[in-house]
């Protein structure tokens, strides 16, 4: 039996481990105000009633580590609703926002949930609106919940019911939908208690009975996996825990399944870094455990609409006992077990700035259900929360969310306005769409666009559902910005053409002018600036397609240098010397000179390899295949500066090189892929996979490897899997 004293300063201990900068003098002045205003009040098991509101600020410390104020307001939550204390008091003892959260509460607390559904689902409107004015009033409110249902069994068998069905079918959908997960379980635990005590018996006590049978297992596993990930130098947490009682009732109920019969009870969690360590993990696991078919889910790649990510995949251990296992950074973690209260978190500490995009929905969904009819209303959230909104794909794999009812117009719009403004054809999943198609979930849209579109029609207006697209094709139309386009087009093409050691005059003197717009079927050279300008092509591509004409130009400077009496050649030095390589490379010539390896290529030992001495930067290492460096892109007043290189005969352990590989999309392909990188004792340092617009995937890795036979072997198994069609090392 501890004092209030003690809970209280329990209370301070738990906010000062996460936050020593909280107003610590006015949370005990709310704990103070507290115990006066709830004096002679008792709760059912006879403690002091203020227990209660300590207890609810307890939860919001320690469960949600929120600020100070809304601790205070925690700390007060019942004091407008249950005693003589009012809105203008707290407003002027606290503040104003302290006196505005805590009316918030008692406004939910004042709901009253009858079986009437629509009444009920007013209230639940009522609810919804005050979270919009204020996350936290919300927040508050769920962690008021959960000490009630905590504490529920002094209550009467029918309120036990009551508030049990409203936690169950508001509150726990709520902490879901905030992506609240841990505190969504315990809610739903503490009701089914309630609605179901005999199946929640029956399952607390084969749960009970498995932990000890499990134990040893589970224990097991950890440490396997622990040790693995030490091998492969990943830093993660690794832990188990059984299942909790509501999911496995769930399962036994949509499944029409005893207990015994419920797939997995066990779950597993490793919690590392970095994403690329996520895959890496995945393929450890895969390489430890057999993988149970069809049960790896990516919700990396694909995140729930509450934000979850992680990677889900279910494994056979010893003695056939399946269970499942998730992958995520510390990130991820924190935003799957507190959700919006993460964010939120982050924001406090003032390092997440930009992140109310992140929880911008709660929002917007608030606002979208004004004025709609309380009957509809629920109904939509009941099925879906989303219901206002439509999620689509680019065909790169980006999400893209979209008002209900959203066309092409408005995918293309949010795209870039130039998308928009050019698009001449819209295709979903890979079918031609006129532009008034209304989009539905999981469509991968592709817009076509040609740098000869006329541009927006008026009637588009009228298609678009989204203001952003409305107001950006109206912008349009009050001015399209040729003059504007021209000037940066040229900029960003005269750079480009210098960049070749050409200057733009001679592309663009009357002689070669023609037979350059004719190339690159232009009427004009304001027509070509304008294009670039607008995006409609980038300078990079126009110089690429005039690679012929500027090479020409290369010759006759080659020609005219030739005419000339020549510079002194640098002398080649005599004796290579053999000195020490650094990061292992020898430069011909040059002892200890920095040397660093080119990005486009990514040579690793065993590589044919050429060496450019970079202004200020040392010698840039390139593969003799890479593009870059082949003898016919050198620039002559360049020559000079590319030198011979090789491997010493002591090389570093490890060196950083990418991989592309091209697939056909399918289930676990990033399972088998990752399996791959594993079992050849290779590591992901990055990764990156999307589809491409004829369907299949585009895997983007970057590894590290000893050298270019550990690298061939990566790549031939690889190119073992199914559905791979090609394996490449990318370079230009
Ligand atoms: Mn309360």
């Amino acid at each position: 039996m501890t004092t209030l004293q003690e809970q209280y300063q329990h209370l301070e201990d738990t906010i000062r481990a996460y936050n020593p900068a909280a107003n610590f003098e006015q949370i005990h002045a709310a704990f103070d105000f507290a115990v006066s205003a709830h004096e002679g009040q008792f709760r059912k098991d006879g403690s002091p009633f203020v227990t209660h509101p300590l207890a609810v600020a307890q939860i919001v410390a320690e469960e949600l580590h929120l600020d100070s104020e809304s601790i205070i307001a925690a700390l007060l939550h019942d004091t407008i609703e249950d005693t003589a204390a009012t809105h203008a008091d707290i407003a002027r003892l606290f503040s104003p926002t302290i006196a505005d959260l805590v009316e918030g509460v008692s406004k939910l607390t004042r709901v009253q949930y009858t079986s009437k559904e629509e009444e009920q689902m007013e209230n639940l409107r009522k609810m919804l609106m005050a979270m919009a004015k204020d996350i936290r009033v919300i927040l508050v409110k769920i962690s008021d919940r959960l000490h009630n249902m905590r504490t529920m069994e002094y209550q009467t068998p029918e309120k036990q019911k009551q508030k049990s069905f409203e936690t169950m079918e508001i509150y726990a959908p709520i902490a879901h939908r905030l992506g609240m997960q841990k505190m969504k379980w315990e809610l739903e635990d503490l009701s089914l208690k309630y609605l179901d005590p005999v199946g929640y018996r029956e399952i607390t006590e084969v749960l009970e009975e498995k932990a000890a049978e499990y134990e040893g297992f589970m224990a097991g596993v950890q440490e396997q996996i622990s040790d693995r990930l030490q091998e492969a130098g990943v830093d993660g947490i690794v832990y188990g825990r059984l299942k909790h009682p509501y999911s496995i009732y769930r399962k036994m109920y949509a499944q029409n399944k005893r207990i015994n019969d419920v797939f997995d009870l066990i779950a597993f969690r490793v919690i590392v870094d970095t994403l690329a360590d996520c895959y890496n993990v995945l393929g450890i696991i895969h390489d430890l455990y057999h993988p149970v078919l069809g049960r790896f889910k990516d919700y990396i790649g694909t995140p729930k609409p509450n934000m979850y990510q992680s990677l889900h995949t279910t494994v056979v251990g010893a003695g056939g006992i399946p269970f499942e296992v998730q992958i995520r950074t510390r990130e991820m973690h924190e935003v799957a077990e507190y959700g919006v209260a993460a964010h939120w978190k982050y924001k406090q500490g003032g390092q997440g700035a930009g992140d109310e995009k992140n929880y911008e929905w709660v929002r917007r969904l608030l606002e979208n259900q004004e004025g709609a009819d309380a009957e509809d209303f629920i109904h939509s959230l009941k099925v879906d929360m989303f219901a206002d909104e439509v999620f689509v794909f680019t065909p790169l794999g980006d999400v893209i969310n979209l008002p209900a009812g959203a066309t092409p117009i408005d995918f293309a719009y949010t795209i870039h306005s130039a998308v928009g403004n050019h698009m001449v054809a819209a295709k979903v999943n890979g079918r031609i769409v006129q532009f008034d198609y209304k989009l539905k979930n999981g469509d991968v849209v592709e817009v076509e666009t040609s740098q000869s579109a006329h541009g927006p029609s008026r009637d588009w207006i009228k298609i678009a559902r989204s203001s952003n697209a409305r107001s950006k094709i109206r912008q349009w139309f009050k001015r399209e910005r040729r003059d504007e386009n021209i000037v940066n087009g040229r900029a960003s093409f005269e750079a480009e053409v210098k960049r070749c050691g050409v200057s733009p005059k001679e592309l663009t003197n009357e002689d070669t002018l023609p037979q350059v717009l004719k190339k690159l079927s232009y009427n004009t050279l304001d027509d070509l600036y304008a294009a670039i300008g607008y995006g409609g092509v980038t300078a990079l591509k126009v110089v690429g397609r005039l690679r012929e004409e500027i090479n020409q130009i290369i010759r006759q400077h080659q020609g005219a240098a030739a005419e000339q009496p020549t510079e002194q050649q640098p002398k080649p030095a005599a004796e290579p010397r053999r000195a020490h390589g650094e990061q292992g490379i020898i430069v011909e010539g040059l002892s200890n000179c920095l040397v660093k390896f080119s990005k486009c290529c990514t040579p690793v030992p065993g590589d044919d390899i050429v060496g450019f001495i970079t202004r200020g930067y040392g010698v840039s290492v390139h593969r003799t295949d890479c593009p870059n460096a082949a003898p016919e892109r050198r620039r002559p007043e360049e020559a000079g500066r590319w030198i011979k290189v090789s491997w010493a005969d002591k090389t570093n352990p490890f060196y950083q090189t990418t991989l592309e590989v091209i697939a056909k999309d399918r289930p676990d392909l990033m399972v088998d892929i990752s399996t791959v990188i594993s079992s050849t004792k290779t590591q992901f340092r990055g990764l990156n996979a999307r589809v491409t617009p004829d369907g299949s995937v585009l895997v983007t890795m970057n590894v590290s490897v000893t050298d270019a036979g550990q690298l061939r072997t990566v790549m031939r198994r690889l190119d073992q899997i199914s559905g791979v069609m090609k394996v490449s090392r990318p370079a230009g």
